[in-house]
């Protein structure tokens, strides 16, 4: 069944070939996108999303084509239109359309696209089983913090840990780990959360920074440096955050057990309180 669709000003539906062959999303990858869930009809952490999206925007210089006000009217209209209650939005932004050259013209229009989609998100057993990770070379641009379609290298790494039977890539460079294909990488050791600091290496994910001010809240220790890839198997627990995932335990890395191959006591109680903020 076709999805409502937002694209440039009007409603339509997934079925309707909006998008032209010279839009710059499609041929440069010049485009930048989001993705928040709703549940009963809201969207959750919408602000944060937005923030992001604008921060990109800002970094590669498009010109925002709303407000944050009329952004937010817009994701309104959508899920009024949409016909199930829970699922997930993909917004996209490219710099527009143009003959192909390299070189933008300044006052060219941005394109924007929105769709809602219905989402299976992780059931109780699921949450509480966990995932397996793989870990490989981080081969992605360098500006990681900003989130652009230019997903080539998240999508090989992901490929690369389903062949391997796993859930998820674990990225690393230079001998540490940054964050996974498409979430953020948490460890636990000692009782307290090792996370990669915000810097280009990273997305700064939405879940991430939730789950930083859950655990400093519950006087949970958090250090953001980047972790050397041989702590990778001496951890106590780890973890991975993502808007469509939430807190998901991983319970094997590379093959090798973490803790005792079962969702640790910190992961649980953090992913227990997202939970609940979420639906909040
Ligand atoms: N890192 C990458 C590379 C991602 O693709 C994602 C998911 N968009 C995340 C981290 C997690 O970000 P968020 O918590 O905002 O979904």
């Amino acid at each position: 069944m076709a999805d409502v669709l937002y694209f440039n000003g009007r409603f339509t539906t997934t079925d309707e070939p909006v998008l032209r062959v010279e839009d710059r999303g499609f041929q440069f990858g010049d485009a930048l996108y989001e993705v928040f869930k709703f549940l009963d009809r809201r969207p959750v952490f919408l602000a944060d999303h937005y923030r992001r999206l604008e921060h990109g925007m800002r970094h590669i210089e498009i010109t925002a084509p709303f407000t944050e006000n009329e952004f937010v009217a817009i994701v309104r209209e959508l899920l009024d239109r949409t016909s199930f209650a829970e699922g997930i939005v993909y917004v996209q932004i490219s710099r527009g359309e143009g003959e192909r050259a390299h070189f933008w013209p300044e006052n060219i229009a941005p394109t924007v696209v929105l769709y809602t989609r219905r989402f299976k998100f992780p059931d109780a057993l699921k949450k509480e089983r966990g995932i397996r990770v793989v870990t490989t070379a981080d081969t992605r641009w360098q500006y990681c913090n900003v989130k652009s379609v230019n997903l080539l290298g998240n999508a090989i790494a992901k490929k690369h840990a389903q062949r391997a039977g796993a859930d998820e890539a674990i990225l690393l460079a230079d001998g540490f780990v940054r964050e996974g294909a498409s979430s953020n990488f948490f460890a636990v050791k000692n009782g307290y959360l090792v996370t990669h600091p915000l810097d280009d290496h990273i997305l700064p994910g939405v879940v991430r920074d939730r789950v930083i001010g859950l655990a400093l809240a519950s006087k949970i220790r958090v250090d953001e440096r980047p972790l050397r890839e041989a702590e990778l198997f001496d951890l106590d627990e780890a973890f991975m955050t993502s808007t469509t995932q939430g807190v998901m335990p991983i319970v094997e890395i590379d093959n090798r057990v973490i803790g005792n191959s079962r969702r640790g006591e910190i992961t649980a109680q953090l992913q227990r309180r997202f939970d609940d903020l979420e639906r909040a």
